[in-house]
């Protein structure tokens, strides 16, 4: 038997139960079937009573017989089956809500069952719904066995004989079958780890001989597979750090110096300056500049991107010429329109008095200033460009761009940032920046093709943000705290969710909460912008400015509002159903306050019963503030799944590993790979690797060479 057999010549399948399998779980090959690993086994050896069971919801085993079976009709098309089961120390009851045709044709009277399920105590009795079902002399048979496989089935691969024992029985043939499967990792690495052979480790992972042999498989297995993903993004990484040449950006020059000298007001923070070394030496290196900037919410990461535009700006783009039209060229590319407008101003502020042309560059702008600033942009006039999506539009060409700076990478596809690649040749230097921290384990393997530099500090003066939860009944007591943050001459948001997916329905929210501030906070002594997706991006900006101005008090506003924006003298951020707000989320929207010299604060208002996940997405916010042990409870709470840009990460199609639970094991790929490569960035040594990078884009070895 081969791995790449066909699964239909396998003994107990044939073309019927292929065609299913096929379907229902993508198993065509006899290989595909060994690496469909049961998620749990039942211990034989260990046997549960009936009399001696004690806790709710622990699983267990029992062997009894049943008698009595009756069904309830409980509705028009829906009935219960129970079924009296007894082991000789006590008896219980089966129920089951659905497919119980199926259940009772299969049970009889006086046979011996082995059951499997979790006890709940329902009045004073015992019972097990959907019970884990087996003939005792099934399991009893062969008992070589002392742990049987359970797998995950599905309802149509049951009504085809295909439930979980059906596929025990096949992978038992196929463990006795199988031929020794070759090694896939390095005998050193191998033996150092201690690891399982990846022959046991398959076989043992389906019919183990002990709980020790169990744990030795799953952690060879869990090994393996975070070794080969770690391997396909260090060896990506390092091809492209060794091969891709980027264009050499040696000099620094008087604008970076005159602006360092003389146009920040404060001294950089140590952090600030060391991630600007960091860049500078990627710059002139000659190769090609990936870098992942990360820095909490107010760190200064603009600031950071600004500077290195300058480093580029500095630089002729040939040495010919000294022209004024001859410089590198950078652009900073924002989310949304309101962000791009509000570095544009920042920048343009920032940068009075040098001599640096900055231009803005954004979908709402009319059709004849788009084509002037495109045509000065292609004629190199314009230094440094600032813009949303449309800077990556087909129709923007530069004349010489060098840097390209993505704000906030996480709204940005990477489509979009391949499309950047091809602005220029050579391509230019990338550095993404990112407020929202990527849990360790995440960048260990989601970035291992980036290059990491983080921004770990906050410019000196600022108060942590306090952040508070409270529910209706207090709603008047926040309310006047609000009033007297305002009539100190403070500023305060109000963040409304996307309750309906509607944006109709959300903006009456939006409507009713506004009116419900101004009835408390009235005009003309209290003024309130208000902005949401149903604006236009004009009406959008000229609603942020009066607020920026200072002009009124209160902005009330949907998630738009979400990131980057900065008004340092906002001094409180209310978010409204607060539970409705993922982690991060609510990370960045906190971070809209805090950003000046005033304690600022965050109210979370929620109603009064929350699920067990909200109240501890409220409890984490309300005792940290730190952005990398929020993205952690984040992936934990919500799980890898909907983390955003894991999608195509190859961190979700991980078959028995888990980067959420397994970060020893994570840290230990990483580090192993990083080692090797190093010490043999070809991998001449390791044969069967070289055949892996060859052949195979995130996808385990075992199932491509048998
Ligand atoms: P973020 O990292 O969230 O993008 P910003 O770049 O918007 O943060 O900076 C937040 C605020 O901190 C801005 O008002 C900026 O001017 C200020 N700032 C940046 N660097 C420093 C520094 N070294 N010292 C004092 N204030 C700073
Ligand atoms: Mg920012």
């Amino acid at each position: 038997m081969l791995l790449t057999d066909d699964i239909s010549y396998m003994k107990g399948v044939g073309p019927q139960r292929a065609k299913i399998l096929a379907a229902e779980l993508d198993i065509r090959t006899v290989g595909d079937l060994l690496l469909y690993f049961p998620f749990r086994h039942i211990d034989r050896s260990v046997r549960s009573t009936i009399a001696g069971l004690q806790d709710d919801n622990t699983l267990v085993v029992l062997k009894g017989v049943v008698s009595n079976m009756q069904t309830v009709t409980t509705g028009k098309f829906r009935e219960r089956l129970t079924v009296d089961f007894n082991d000789g120390t006590g008896s219980l009851q089966l129920v089951w809500f659905a497919g119980t045709k199926w259940v009772r044709e299969k049970l009889k009277p006086g046979v011996e069952y082995l059951i499997m399920g979790r006890p709940t105590r329902y009045n004073m009795q015992w019972q097990i719904s959907h019970p884990e079902i087996e003939a005792y002399s099934y399991v009893d048979e062969g008992s070589r066995h002392p742990f049987l496989p359970v797998y995950n089935t599905t309802e149509k691969m049951k009504q085809h004989g295909l439930g979980t024992r059906a596929l025990a029985r096949i992978t038992e043939t196929l463990v006795d079958q199988l031929p020794t499967l070759s090694e896939t990792l390095p005998d050193p690495l191998r033996l150092n780890f201690r690891l399982l052979s990846r022959n046991e480790a398959l076989k043992a992972i389906h019919y183990p001989d002990s709980q020790a042999q169990l744990d030795a498989a799953r952690t060879r297995l869990k090994f393996e597979e975070l070794f080969f993903l770690q391997l396909d993004y260090q060896y990506a990484h390092q091809q492209r750090v060794t091969a891709s040449m980027g264009r050499p950006l040696p000099h620094v020059g008087p604008l970076f110096n005159t602006f360092y000298k003389e146009h920040i007001p404060f001294p950089l923070t140590d952090a600030q300056k060391r991630v600007l070394r960091e860049i500078h030496a990627d710059l002139r290196s000659g190769r090609q500049m990936n870098r992942l900037v990360q820095g909490d919410v107010g760190s200064g990461k603009t600031l950071v991107a600004l500077m290195s535009m300058l480093l580029a700006v500095d630089n002729p783009a040939t040495t010919e010429s000294d022209a004024a039209n001859n410089r590198c060229q950078a652009c900073l590319m924002a989310p949304t329109e309101i962000l791009a407008t509000q570095h544009f101003q920042t920048l343009s502020r920032m940068l009075e008095g040098l001599p640096v042309r900055i231009e803005l560059l954004t979908g709402s702008l009319r059709p004849a200033a788009k084509k002037s600033i495109k045509q000065q942009l292609a004629d190199g006039e314009i230094n440094i460009l600032v813009g949303t999506h449309a800077l990556i539009e087909d129709d923007v060409h530069f004349k010489n761009l060098a840097l390209v700076v993505i704000d906030e990478q996480h709204r940005f596809g990477v489509e979009q940032r391949a499309k950047l690649w091809r602005k220029a040749t050579p391509p230019p230097h990338i550095l993404v920046m990112t407020a929202t921290p990527i849990p360790r384990t995440l960048a260990m393997t989601l970035y291992g093709d980036l290059d990491c530099s983080v921004i770990d500090q906050l410019p000196p003066g600022r108060h942590p943000v306090r952040t508070y939860h409270r529910t209706e009944p207090r709603r008047p007591l926040v309310f006047s705290f609000l009033k007297q943050q305002i009539d100190a001459g403070r500023q305060v948001y109000f963040v409304y969710p996307l309750i309906h997916d509607n944006p109709k329905l959300d903006l009456r929210d939006l409507e009713d909460g506004l009116e419900m501030i101004q009835s408390y906070f009235p005009r003309p002594q209290y003024q309130t912008s208000m902005v949401h997706g149903q604006l236009t991006a004009e009406e959008k900006a000229f609603e942020m400015q009066r607020f920026k101005e200072g002009k009124t008090h209160i902005m009330v506003a949907t998630t738009v509002i979400e990131v980057g924006v900065d008004v340092p003298n906002a001094t409180v951020i209310v978010i409204e159903n607060a539970e409705r707000f993922g982690l991060s989320q609510l990370h960045q929207l906190r971070g809209r306050v805090g950003r000046g010299a005033e304690q600022s604060y965050c109210i979370l208002m929620t109603k009064d019963e929350l699920s067990p996940n909200s109240r501890e997405r409220i409890r984490t916010m309300c005792s940290t503030t730190d952005g990398f042990q929020i993205a952690e409870a984040d992936l934990r709470l919500r799980g890898p799944g909907d983390i955003q840009g894991l999608q195509q990460s190859g961190v979700l199609d991980l078959r028995i590993a888990s980067i959420v639970d397994d970060e020893p094991l994570v840290k230990a790929t990483r580090d192993v790979v990083h080692d090797l490569l190093a010490e043999d960035p070809t991998l001449s040594r390791y044969p069967l690797l070289q055949q892996y990078i060859a052949h195979s884009k995130n996808k385990m070895l075992w199932s491509k060479i048998s």
